[in-house]
């Protein structure tokens, strides 16, 4: 597919990796829109870029459906849906000290599921249903992580991001018949501008457990959703781009 002109959703978009790929495939000719929760976030996108956005929650059912709807009505279909918005909520699943034992909080789980699973099926739901019903071959792109494959203290996150490759290749199993296509990317350490605050001490000791021997570059993951985008053969996989650190 063609970058140029394409209308691009990216959820979390307002700051960190979402904005990367919003300001990176503007810069490709794209039409990027962006949701995000912090409507100051979104004003200070648009004003130094001019990409435009609004609030959208990517846990609320009825909002994404009407998001998708009017979105479609005024731009016509997504070309691309990328699922970036995510969080952390990390804790043990038990933690024994010497005088208590705690468990895994239920409301982290509840958390982390909602916006970076349940999030990914109903956004991706909302576009693969207007790509399809507009006939437009479409590409979803879901952004997973290094942790899809268990990490310490990440119960949570490692299921969401392990979930999303799954449904990554139902999806492209499924909406094949209409041209639609679904992959993932799953980034290994990246600089966003939040870990670039860390204390560098702390930095270089990641670094130092990274092959690569640093962290990821923002534009390094932008870089391969482009690619995803570009080459219609890409289907159903997920990209680990993660300067090989393996958890
Ligand atoms: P950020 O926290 O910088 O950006 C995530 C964005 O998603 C934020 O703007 C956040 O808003 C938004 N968001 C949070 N909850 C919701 C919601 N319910 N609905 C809509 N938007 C929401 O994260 P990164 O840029 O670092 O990460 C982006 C994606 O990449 C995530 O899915 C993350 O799991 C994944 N990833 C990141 C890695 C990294 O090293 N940075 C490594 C591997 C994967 P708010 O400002 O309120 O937080």
């Amino acid at each position: 597919m063609d970058i140029a002109g394409k209308n691009i959703v990216i959820t979390g978009g307002g700051r960190g990796l979402g904005k990367q790929f919003a300001v990176d495939l503007k810069n490709l000719g794209g039409k990027p829109y962006v949701v995000d929760v912090i409507q100051n976030d979104l004003d200070a996108l648009k004003e130094e870029t001019g990409i435009p956005g609004e609030i959208l929650d990517v846990t609320d059912e009825e909002k994404i459906v009407d998001f998708f709807e009017r979105f479609t009505e005024t731009n016509g279909a997504p070309d691309v849906l990328i699922n970036n918005a995510g969080i952390t909520a990390d804790h043990f699943f038990i933690i024994k000290s010497e005088d208590k034992i705690e468990k895994f909080p239920r409301s982290n789980w509840d958390k982390v599921i909602d916006i970076n699973l349940t999030g990914v099926f109903l956004c991706g739901r909302e576009a693969a249903y207007h790509m399809v019903k507009h006939g437009v071959k479409g590409v979803i792109i879901n952004i997973s992580s290094i942790s899809k494959a268990g990490n310490l203290g990440q119960t949570n996150y490692a299921a969401a991001k392990s979930g999303l490759v799954a449904m990554t290749v139902t999806w492209a199993k499924e909406l094949a018949r209409h041209g639609v296509r679904a992959a993932a990317i799953a980034p290994g350490y990246i600089l966003t501008d939040m870990v670039a605050k860390i204390e560098q001490r702390v930095l270089d000791k990641i670094a130092s457990r990274i092959p690569a021997g640093r962290l990821g570059e923002m534009e390094e993951i932008s870089r391969t959703a482009q690619y995803i985008i570009e080459c219609d053969f890409f289907n159903g996989r997920v990209i680990e781009v993660d300067g090989g650190h393996r958890l």
